[in-house]
């Protein structure tokens, strides 16, 4: 083995924007984006270009691309992403709020969206609940999905 190379810890970082994803989606690669005035991790105020991320939305039938930037002070990555969407989250907030409280108001799931995809979004909601604000807000689910859709709390993961 030779010498042990100094590791390099590298942050993951995303920042929400506003944006349409339509004009994404017609633009791709194309689309101006409005690069972050400064690094979120060390505030550098210079960041470069560090190529693009596919991700999938639902409404859109293929990928679209997010743009990166790289922190040449700090080596963080950061992704720019449509706010009103949680990573790992291909529906919106909105969608996914309203979704469970259909299921809380009518006791059944709303016929336009995928019933598997609910019951997911359910099953991270009452893991969630249970784990963290529980005791917080009282034991009413439901009330527990307003509080938090208020006060921009993710609801289905606690990171
Ligand atoms: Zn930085």
């Amino acid at each position: 083995m030779g010498a042990a190379t100094p590791r390099l810890i590298i942050f993951y970082v995303i920042i929400s924007i506003n944006i349409m994803l339509e004009d994404l989606a017609r633009l791709g690669k194309d689309f101006k984006w409005e690069k972050p005035s400064i690094c979120p991790c060390c505030e550098n105020s210079k960041l470069w270009g560090h190529g693009f991320v596919k991700c999938y939305f639902n409404g859109f039938s293929h990928s679209l691309w997010l743009k990166r930037y790289r922190c040449p002070s700090c080596n963080s990555v950061i992704t720019v992403k449509p706010s009103g969407y949680w990573s790992r989250f291909k529906s919106s907030v909105q969608t996914i709020y309203n979704t469970l409280s259909y299921r809380f108001l009518n006791k059944k799931w709303p016929l336009s969206i995928s019933r598997q995809r609910a019951g997911n979004w359910m099953r991270a909601f009452i893991k969630n609940i249970k784990m963290l604000i529980y005791d917080r807000f009282g034991s009413e689910p439901f009330k527990i999905l307003q509080i938090c859709f208020e006060k921009n709390i993710n609801f289905l993961s606690s990171k």
